[in-house]
């Protein structure tokens, strides 16, 4: 049986380089790998739960979205791309899905829980909304009503993926018939692209944060941004010795660099290693660290940065794209829904056998 791959993004922003690193990179990899179906879900409507006093935020960045997952070479003959709040069974499958699961089984979820704070839901003023609390749930019918096998993910997205292997497990027993698939994270191998953290030094780069280097930003912007970055703050004079543990810069060595680049921008040195352990005995700028990550930076973003352009004047490409892919979402996603209405038995009119049930009975 060949895999379904589902996975999506909130469109609460431009991307930025933790999704490329924790998730765009390995979907432009899978995306020539064996499988029946590879699903792009722009997920507006779990936007809403936390941007519901400011859905132009999430209007104004469907196509932003769009414009990056073109721009570093997601293929639309490949990969299906839909917007959620289009595909109509999904709410109605989180409807069901939802009395499977307690409050305070959502409430315990750890990423949600930080969202809590974040967001400032946990201040008297403000409460948290029920539907930012189900979110989770709502996710779950996603990644099922599409039964997706493998969904790739950063690493926040783990108590989801947790969250729905309990629905699907819990649904298959309370109605007897296995109706969905149990679906599989797939994570970045490179352990700090599972969770880039930002410009700021914060411990993840997140478009509600205002932390990030985006994919669409411009060489000169992204020099600013570099320049701002936070290393160490005991590294003061070029000969002080430096740490490079919790310096961002060097954390995003560690996601982007390969040995080929040195060859290219910074033959002095043979590999991160090396590098490194120059910083640490001192002797080593900040200045040369940052330029040689603006190098490699710019390196990768410029073919990003044109295949924007050319979309950017192909708009209604674009669009068609988005409205094709949504249209066959609907499609699979009424099958799923029909099978558990079918399972639960409410599939009333939809099969003969509840009216002849009926009819029995009165005989
Ligand atoms: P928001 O702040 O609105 O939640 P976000 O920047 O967290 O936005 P999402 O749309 O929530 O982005 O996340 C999309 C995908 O990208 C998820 O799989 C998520 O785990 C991954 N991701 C987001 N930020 C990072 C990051 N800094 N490092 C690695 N992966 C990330
Ligand atoms: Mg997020």
């Amino acid at each position: 049986m060949k895999n379904i791959i589902l996975t999506g993004d909130r469109p609460t922003g431009r991307l930025h380089i933790g999704h490329y690193v924790g998730s765009l990179k390995q979907r432009v990899e899978l995306q020539n790998t064996e499988y029946e179906k590879f699903f792009i879900m722009i997920a507006d409507a779990q936007a809403l739960t936390d941007n519901y006093g400011n859905p132009s935020k999430v209007r104004n960045h469907i196509i932003e979205v769009m414009l990056d997952y073109l721009s570093v070479g997601l293929d639309p003959k490949k990969v299906t791309f839909f917007i959620q709040s289009e595909v109509k069974a999904l709410p109605e499958i989180t409807a069901y899905y939802m009395n499977l699961v307690t409050l305070n089984r959502l409430l315990r979820n750890p990423t949600v829980k930080s969202e809590i704070k974040l967001r400032g839901f946990d201040h008297e003023d403000k409460g948290i909304p029920v539907g930012f609390a189900n979110y989770p749930i709502s996710q779950a019918a996603d990644i099922t009503a599409f039964k997706a096998t493998i969904v790739p993910v950063g690493e926040d997205q783990l108590p989801m993926i947790e969250q729905t292997r309990e629905i699907v497990k819990s649904f298959n027993h309370v109605y007897e018939k296995e109706v969905l698939m149990m679906p599989e994270p797939l994570l970045s191998e490179n352990e700090v692209c599972l969770r880039l953290p930002g410009t700021d030094g914060n411990n993840k780069m997140s478009k509600s944060l205002g932390n990030c280097i985006y994919l669409s930003d411009d060489s000169e912007t992204l020099k600013t941004k570099i320049k701002g970055m936070y290393t160490d703050p005991t590294h003061v004079k070029v000969s002080d010795p430096g740490h490079v543990e919790g310096n961002i810069v060097f954390t995003y060595l560690d996601a982007f660099s390969t040995e080929a680049d040195f060859k290219k921008f910074l033959p002095d040195y043979k590999n991160l290693d090396e590098l490194k352990e120059h910083y640490r005995r001192g002797g080593l700028g900040d200045m040369k660290i940052k330029q040689f990550l603006f190098n490699i930076m710019e390196e990768l973003l410029i073919p990003i940065r044109e295949k924007r352009k050319y979309y950017e004047a192909h708009l209604s490409e674009v669009f068609e794209m988005l409205k094709k892919g949504t249209e066959e979402a609907n499609g699979y996603a009424d099958k799923t829904l029909l099978e558990i209405k079918e399972a639960m038995g409410i599939d009333y009119f939809t099969n003969a056998s509840f009216f002849d049930e009926q009819l029995k009975k009165y005989e």
